[in-house]
C-alpha cells in the first residue's frame, strides 16, 4: 500500500480543515518507533491506516443519505482551491465510496474511505482480462446550496447492462444511487460554487477477485470517486475540429462498443493521439462494415442538423447509448425539431447545416469542421450553430436547476 504520508500529502491544502481522524496525525509515532522491526511497523502502519481512514456507512444510513451531523460539519466549508480556474484535470478529493460483492454476487457493506490508492491482487480480473466498467455523471450546486444530480438511475442501469455484457456482478440501481449520494455529500466542499463548474462523479466497477485462467472474477469492487471540474467551455461554446477515421474502428457488431468498458478507451488512444498531433480535436469513427455510416467520437455521441431535422446514428450495439444523447433527443423533440435515429452517412455529415457532439463532460460540443479523406468542411456561424447553442442552453439550465424540471430528470441532495 502506498504510504499514508504520500496519500495525504496530496491533500495538504485540505487537511487543515480535515477531521481528527486524518491519518497524518496518527502516523509519526509509528514511523519513529525504532523498536519495531520494519516488517512489524509496516503491518501496524497498514492497520492504523485502515482503521483511521474508513468511515463506516452502516445499514442505518437512510436512502436519502443523510450523514451524521459531525460528519456533515466536517465537510461543509468550501475547499480552498482557485474555483475560477477549474479545468478538466484530476484533483484529489476527501473520500471515495467502496463496496464489494460477496460470493453470491450481492454487494453489501458500502463504506467511505479516505481518497487514495487502492490495493488489488495482481491476478485481479480487471488487471489481467479487462473486466472493468466506468460511469460518469455530474453534480451541480444550486444557488440555495442544494446539490442536483442528473438522471443517476440512467447511469446505474447502464452499468448493469455493461456488467451483463462483461460477465460481472453489479450493484442494484438503489445501491448505485445511494453510493453516489454518499460520495457527493462526503465531498460536499468540492462541489464548485454555482456557475463555476460541477462535481464530476466517476463510478467504477471492476473484477477485483483473483483469476488465473480466463474466467469471470469471483469478486467485484464498486468504487466511486469525485473530482471538481470547470465548465468545459469557459468563454461560451468553443467549436471542435474532427477528422473522420477511415482505417481504425472503435467498435464492431457483436463487440463491446455499446458498453462503457475500459478496454474501449485504450483502444482508441492511438487514433486519437495521431489526430491530435495533426491539430484535430478528436476522431469521428465510421461503422466497420460499410465504412460509410457515422458512429461516434472517442467519448461522445454525434448529431447533425439539417433544416428542422436533427439526425443521430441509431444505437445498435456499436455506439455508446449516451444519457446526454437521450436527453438532447427529448429536449429537441419538445422544442419542435424532428429527430431521427437511423443510419447517417458521411455524405449527410458533409452536407449538414450544423454538427455537434454530446456527452456528460461537454454536454453539447459544437463541431466547427470535419475533415474526410483530406477534405475539410466547415460549418456556419463560426462553427457554433444556433441549434447547438439553443440545445446546450436548454439542457445545462435544466441540469443546474435554473429552469423548471418538467421531465423529472434532476435529483436533489440536501
Ligand atoms: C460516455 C460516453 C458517451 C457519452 O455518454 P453520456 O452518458 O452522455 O456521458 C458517448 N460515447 C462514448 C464512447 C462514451 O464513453
Amino acid at each position: 500500500m502506498e504510504s499514508g504520508g504520500a496519500l495525504f500529502a496530496g491533500l495538504q491544502p485540505n487537511h487543515l480543515l480535515a477531521p481528527s481522524r486524518n491519518a497524518t496525525s496518527v502516523f509519526p509515532p509509528f514511523f519513529s518507533d525504532k523498536r519495531s522491526s520494519s516488517f512489524h511497523s509496516l503491518r501496524v502502519q497498514r492497520q492504523v491506516n485502515f482503521a483511521s481512514s474508513i468511515v463506516k456507512v452502516g445499514s442505518h444510513v437512510r436512502r436519502d443519505a443523510t450523514l451524521s451531523d459531525t460528519y456533515i460539519s466536517e465537510t461543509s466549508e468550501l475547499a480552498d482551491i482557485d474555483w475560477d480556474n477549474l479545468g478538466f484535470g484530476f484533483q484529489p478529493t476527501d473520500y471515495m465510496y467502496v463496496m464489494k460483492s460477496t460470493k453470491g454476487g450481492f454487494f453489501s457493506k458500502g463504506e467511505l474511505q479516505r481518497f487514495g490508492n487502492i490495493e488489488l491482487n495482481p491476478s485481479a480480473g480487471v488487471l489481467n482480462y479487462g473486466q472493468g466498467l466506468f460511469e460518469g455523471l455530474k453534480a451541480y450546486r444550486k444557488q440555495d446550496g442544494s446539490i442536483l444530480l442528473f438522471r443517476p438511475e440512467e447511469n446505474a442501469l447502464r452499468m448493469q447492462m455493461g456488467a451483463e455484457r462483461m460477465c460481472m456482478h453489479a450493484p442494484t440501481v438503489e445501491q448505485f444511487i445511494e453510493g453516489v449520494k454518499i460520495a457527493v455529500l462526503a465531498n460536499k466542499r468540492w462541489v464548485p460554487p454555482t456557475g463555476k463548474g460541477s462535481l464530476y462523479i466517476r463510478p467504477l466497477l471492476m473484477g477485483s477477485g483473483a483469476v488465473l485462467g480466463l474466467a469471470p472474477a469471483p469478486e467485484y469492487t464498486f468504487l466511486i470517486y469525485v473530482c471538481p471540474v470547470g465548465n468545459y467551455f469557459k468563454e461560451g461554446l468553443a467549436p471542435i475540429n474532427l477528422v473522420v477515421e477511415t482505417e481504425v474502428h472503435r467498435a464492431t457488431p457483436g463487440g463491446t462498443g455499446g458498453v462503457k468498458t475500459i478496454g474501449n478507451y485504450a483502444a482508441v488512444l492511438k487514433a486519437q493521439t495521431a489526430a491530435k498531433a495533426k491539430g484535430y480535436t478528436d476522431v469521428l469513427y465510421l461503422d466497420s462494415i460499410h465504412k460509410k455510416y457515422l458512429e461516434e467520437v472517442s467519448s461522445c455521441n454525434l448529431f447533425i442538423v439539417k433544416g428542422n431535422t436533427i439526425l443521430t446514428p441509431a444505437v445498435k450495439g456499436t455506439i455508446l447509448p449516451g444519457i446526454t444523447r437521450k436527453s438532447i433527443i427529448d429536449v429537441a423533440c419538445s422544442q419542435g425539431f424532428q429527430v431521427e435515429e437511423r443510419l447517417v452517412s458521411v455524405e449527410e455529415l458533409l452536407d449538414a447545416d450544423e454538427v455537434f457532439c454530446t456527452g456528460t463532460a461537454v454536454v453539447v460540443s459544437p463541431v466547427g469542421s470535419v475533415t474526410y479523406h483530406g477534405e475539410r468542411v466547415t460549418y456556419g456561424n463560426n462553427g457554433v450553430g444556433i441549434v447547438s447553442q439553443q440545445l446546450y442552453t436548454s439542457l445545462t439550465r435544466l441540469q443546474m436547476g435554473l429552469t423548471e424540471d418538467k421531465m423529472n430528470w434532476t435529483m436533489e441532495l440536501k
